[in-house]
């Protein structure tokens, strides 16, 4: 086995253009591609993913707030960035390192539209979200004459998009309801359309969305999950590579006698004599209280190890009986061999989170 000698985050770029590519080959030549690049990209490297989009030809980027995107600018990255859930307080810094907010309320359209002439800006792209069925955030057909009206009487702002986003892309069973979602959609985006003298793209599909509902993708996809190699099914999951693998090291091997308890609060109690691992990674670097106790496991050696005991800070323990294997060698955590989606629907959770929370203790390493 190749010895990493601790924990890191690997990335591979190589595996994030296969996804790129293929989740490409599922739309139009012409309709634009988004690469999510929010939350560290999905828990990686930002930087290091909106560089690789960046030269494979992605058209947008796109963060949830206002510092990630200025984090990106920093970096040198150019491609125009849309910050999905901006707030008032970072108005000034979005236009000084020119972003592209979502106004998403009527709230956050006035005051970005009053900060936007206040800074003498002319033509601002910015980007109009509808709440179509997620209840979460957006403008509503009621909306309609409200931002006709305003647009008029606002040359600071342009509106470079319209978009929505989908509640429910991956459930075969809500189809209805995610058709009715696109119909709502079509409504109130062609509703202005017809009354703005310049064309505005329209988007509304994420990963699932491309993959179910490719007849929705109008101008433009927005895609995270599965340009980090994950599809939310099985059938996708086989066409795409996960790029980040989670990878670390046994500091310790220990051989317990029967009755001797693991870790913290003795939460693990051997039954019968036990050859057990520590590895040097915990809740703080995201692997969750919720893995121990056996609900988790490891790679090791093309064997699964489970995690015993309760997850501590900065540790946490397997049990490796039966497995040969010693100190220095490598564990996957997640990854290639052990996909993200196994741990996390283990613990009843989704690739989300578990990809998201990776903290940024772990020393990412690039494959390119
Ligand atoms: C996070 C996000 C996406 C990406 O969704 P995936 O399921 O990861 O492809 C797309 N659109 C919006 C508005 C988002 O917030």
């Amino acid at each position: 086995m190749t010895k990493v000698g601790e924990t890191v985050l690997e990335i591979d770029l190589r595996a994030l253009e296969h996804n790129y590519r293929y989740l490409r080959s599922k739309i139009y030549r012409d309709t634009k591609f988004l690469g999510v690049v929010k939350a560290f990209a999905y828990g990686s490297d930002s930087v290091a993913i909106a560089k690789k989009l960046e030269t494979l030809g992605a058209d947008y980027l796109a963060v949830a707030y206002t510092a990630e995107g200025v984090a990106l600018r920093k970096a040198g990255i150019s491609l125009p960035i849309i910050v999905f859930h901006p707030q008032q307080l970072s108005f000034s810094s979005i236009i000084e390192h020119c972003l592209e907010p979502c106004l998403y309320s009527k709230t956050i359209f006035t005051t970005f539209s009053k900060m936007a002439k206040d800074l003498g800006q002319k033509n601002y792209p910015v980007h109009i979200k509808f709440n179509t069925g997620l209840n979460r955030l957006g403008l509503g057909e009621n909306d309609i004459d409200f931002i006709l009206q305003s647009l008029n009487e606002m040359p600071q702002l342009k509106v470079s998009s319209l978009f929505s986003h989908l509640a429910a892309s991956e459930d075969a069973s809500e189809r209805d309801f995610t058709m009715a979602q696109i119909g709502k959609f079509e409504k109130i985006s062609t509703a202005i359309l017809k009354e703005l003298n310049y064309a505005p793209m329209r988007h509304m599909l994420n990963t699932s969305g491309i993959i179910n509902y490719p007849e929705a993708q109008y101008n433009m996809v927005r895609s995270g999950i599965g340009l980090y190699g994950y599809g939310n099914e099985p059938a996708e999951d086989k066409k795409l590579i996960p790029v980040a693998t989670l990878k670390t090291v046994i500091s310790q091997i220990h051989t317990i006698g029967a009755n001797e308890s693991v870790g913290y609060n003795r939460a693990y109690k051997a039954k019968n004599p036990k050859v057990t691992a520590t590895l040097p990674l915990g809740h703080a670097d995201g692997i969750g209280r919720q893995y121990g106790n056996g609900i988790g496991h490891v790679w090791i050696q093309g064997k699964m190890a489970p995690l015993i005991g309760n997850v501590c800070m900065d540790m946490i323990m397997i049990d490796i009986t039966g497995i040969d294997c010693k100190e220095g060698d490598e564990v996957i955590v997640f990854g290639k061999e052990l996909s993200a989606e196994q741990l996390a629907s283990s613990a009843n959770t989704i690739t989300y989170e578990l990809l998201t929370g990776i903290s940024q203790r772990v020393k990412r390493i690039y494959l390119e």
